[in-house]
């Protein structure tokens, strides 16, 4: 059998990209994540679908293994032929235990090796807009822990020392002892004026910062409940805040969205709200599947050569049309006498990545909008063959034969309900959780209604701004009881995402 080997990483202080490159690779490549309360879910989502994960944190209702239980689970699983991620929030060797564990594998003779993390130390003041670090400030910085018993007589913290001899002091696990550790710093002669700052859950989308003085930061503290994860940040450095704060400073900033595509085409749309600060959450609310009955498909795919026109109306009917080309061992020459429409910017771009030249794309993106100018186009008998999913709407293929056409309308796939977690987002909603929905089609708003299976929707979703591509998608809602509280003006991700930033600026 092959030997194990644990990799100890650290997973970097919650954003997921804060990760090593490094880090990423051993979590994708490993057979067994055992991982701590502070990694995000985000991060866990790089593991193989067939990795075994492993909650060593602690928790109210689960058993918890214990630093013993963790190290030995470390070495058996190892000395099994496991590969092995240790994940631990931030950097593994900053009051992480890391040390202890790469001590009882050195010793248990299991190889190992350490990736260091991005503490939350540094990190997280900087996602405050606080360098722990500055020529004009200081020139010197302490991680410093914070939940050493305030009354043991033998403290391993040399407050006398430290409280002035250090420019900045980063106190970390601290939140509980924050009375003690602000007045044993004034007691050792730190001014009672200097600038005091607390980031709590620092470079996620819940980050929230409190700045005081060492004098008032405790009482602020307990007026706002400000609680754990959170740095202390004690120093003149904090006074930069004012200037360099950024993170918090982004449009979306602290809105978590719900992105209900399908996990193939939610990353866009993700990777745009995120990039405005918002926390995208995907539930995937429609799966893509293959046509029950591939025949209607074959028969065009085997007689491109009478069609005038192909009208593509999705990105995945381009993907599932060109699938079954191939499929047929047959490629692009065989539309050389049809016309392309895509009804969108999307879909055009989809059929660019093959290399045709797209020669209608509509103004606006909704079948009706098609037919004003086709009608020009397209003559009696013109045959058009129109590949698209197996429940869409009908609109399109009757105004194309009102103009006398002969349309062939294909399933080229089907969509089915999604796997997303129906439970937790109820959940999430009812906690008030989520601050926006977007929807980017009918069918997204009618398996959401299904999946969540709740009876009074319209109740759930009082306090939630739904976001709606178009106004058919906003109808759609409307009929099932959600009332969109915006809806694009450009039917596209990118008019979606300008309508939700406006919601929120303006
Ligand atoms: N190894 C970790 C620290 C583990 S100790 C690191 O290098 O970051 C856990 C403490 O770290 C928490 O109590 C809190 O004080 C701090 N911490 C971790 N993540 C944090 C975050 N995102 N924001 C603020 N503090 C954080």
């Amino acid at each position: 059998m092959d030997k194990g080997i644990v990799y100890l990483v650290g997973a970097g202080p919650g954003d997921p990209k804060l990760i090593t490159v490094k880090g990423l690779e051993c979590i994708q490549k490993s057979d067994t994540i055992i991982y701590d309360r502070l990694v995000g879910d985000r991060m866990l989502s790089f593991a193989r679908p067939d990795a075994e994960l492993i909650y060593a944190g602690k928790s109210p209702e689960r058993h918890t293994l214990g630093q013993e239980g963790i190290n030995r689970l470390l070495v058996e699983k190892a000395s099994s032929g496991k590969t092995v991620t240790r994940l631990k929030g931030g950097d593994p060797f900053v009051f992480g235990r890391g040390g202890e564990e790469a001590e009882a594998l050195a010793e248990a003779g299991v190889p190992f090796e350490i990736v260091p993390g991005v503490t939350s130390a540094i990190a997280a003041a900087a996602y405050a807009g606080i360098p722990v670090t500055h020529r004009d400030f200081t020139s010197t910085f302490a991680v410093i822990t914070g939940n050493e018993d305030p009354l043991k007589k033998d403290s391993n913290i040399d407050w006398a020392k430290i409280s002035t001899g250090a420019g900045t002091l980063v106190f970390l696990m601290g939140m509980a002892n924050l009375p003690h550790i602000t007045r044993l710093l004034i007691e050792n002669g730190r001014s009672p004026q200097t600038p005091a700052a607390l980031v709590r859950w620092g470079t996620r989308p819940e980050q929230r910062t409190l700045v005081g003085t060492l004098a008032d930061i405790s009482a602020k503290a307990a007026n706002e409940g400000f609680k754990n994860p959170a740095l202390i940040i004690v120093g003149e450095v904090v006074s930069l805040r004012e200037k360099l704060n950024w993170f918090e400073k982004r449009p979306l900033f602290g809105q978590r969205i719900l992105v209900t595509r399908a996990r193939e085409q939610a990353s866009v749309l993700s990777a745009a709200l995120e990039a405005l600060g918002a926390e995208p959450l995907e539930f995937p609310t429609i799966s893509v599947a293959e046509p029950e009955d591939f025949a209607p498909l074959d028969r065009s795919v085997k007689n491109l050569g009478r069609y005038k026109w192909v009208i593509f109306t999705s990105v995945n009917g381009v993907y599932s049309f060109f699938q079954r080309l191939r499929y047929h061992r047959k490629d692009l020459r065989e539309l050389y006498g049809a016309k392309i429409c895509a009804i969108g910017p999307k879909t055009k771009e989809a059929l660019e990545e093959y290399g045709l030249i797209v020669d209608y794309v509509p103004e606006e993106f909704r079948a009706e909008e098609i037919v004003k100018v086709l009608q020009y186009k397209i003559a009696a008998e013109d045959r058009v063959l129109l590949p698209r999913a197996d429940i869409a709407r009908k609109a399109l293929p009757e105004a194309l034969a009102g103009m006398g056409a002969v349309v062939d309308e294909v399933t080229a796939y089907r969509t089915v309900a999604g796997e997303g977690q129906s439970g937790r987002v109820v959940e999430m909603l009812k906690n008030g959780e989520i601050d926006v929905i977007t929807f980017t089609s009918s069918s997204t708003v009618r398996n959401f209604v299904n999946m969540l299976g709740v009876p009074d929707i319209n109740n759930l979703l009082a306090d939630v701004a739904v976001a709606c591509i178009g106004p058919v998608t906003a109808d759609t809602a409307r009929g099932l009881g959600i009332e969109p509280g915006l809806v694009a003006e450009e039917y596209t991700i990118e008019g979606l995402v300008n309508a939700i930033l406006k919601y929120f600026t303006e």
